[in-house]
């Protein structure tokens, strides 16, 4: 099976669109989503579209598609994230309010688990910036291998006998006994220094796990988000990468 394993959208058509042209061509069957479909950008109606028309296999709730549905108070985002979740409430009718509803915040089979921030307190959305919290959310994991978000910085932790190692390159060949935690980066807000979009293809025959990136439309984006009276640092940021 070749997941294509995105993150953190934040209502970025432009972005999602290049992704999922990009991913067109590399023989997936099946899609995930970590989390954040909306948040920052100007188009969280069309994402919602575009997401349910690529018919994600599993589709986590991250901070913002809370945030929206009032499932974690204004209070918790800084001031730009704070007016684009309020702005975005205003967009959203009630039934695309049920389907960001409807993502759970944890999902694990035999094969996998999926989270948006950390799997230590999922519902807190702790974040995984360093080796010392990569290793809390790989001891809490009951599978070999865990994909999440939330930093919007792409990377691979590795985890054997107690000792965390990230391994530089971008494609990974997995070793049996050890165990994986792989962050997707954001499709639409990547902060890595890297301005185009960031997204994940692992492949479980090949035993091999991939981070891609492809340039989008960002110029379009961020006059769209300047158009929606929307911070304009929501806007300058995409070029930045940061
Ligand atoms: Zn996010």
């Amino acid at each position: 099976m070749r997941y294509g394993i995105l993150s953190d959208v934040h209502s970025n058509l432009e972005a999602l669109r290049s992704v999922v042209s990009a991913l067109a061509i590399e023989r997936i069957d099946e899609y995930l989503f970590l989390g954040d479909l909306v948040g920052y950008g100007a188009d969280p109606h069309a994402c919602i579209v575009a997401m349910r028309l690529l018919r994600p296999r599993v589709t986590i709730a991250g901070n913002h598609d809370w945030g929206v549905l009032d499932l974690l108070g204004i209070d918790y985002f800084n001031e730009g994230a704070a007016s684009a979740i309020t702005w975005t409430r205003s967009q959203l009718n009630s039934e695309e309010r049920d389907y960001l509803r409807s993502f759970p915040v944890v999902h694990e089979n035999p094969a996998m688990t999926l989270v948006h921030g950390s799997l230590n307190k999922p519902m807190r959305f702790n974040y995984i910036h360093d080796i010392d919290e990569a290793y809390l959310c790989m001891q809490i994991a009951k599978t070999a291998i865990s994909f999440l978000g939330h930093t919007h910085v792409p990377g691979i932790y590795s985890l054997y006998n107690g000792i965390v190692t990230v391994p530089k390159e971008k494609k990974v060949i997995l070793e049996p006994g050890r165990k994986y935690l792989v962050n997707a980066g954001s499709v639409g807000q990547p902060r890595d220094g890297d301005p185009r979009a960031s997204y994940v293809i692992y492949d479980d025959v090949k035993s091999t796990v991939e981070i891609k990136r492809v340039f989008y439309d960002i110029t379009t984006a961020q006059e769209k988000i300047i158009k929606a009276g929307l911070p304009r640092r929501l806007s300058s940021r995409l070029g930045e990468g940061r």
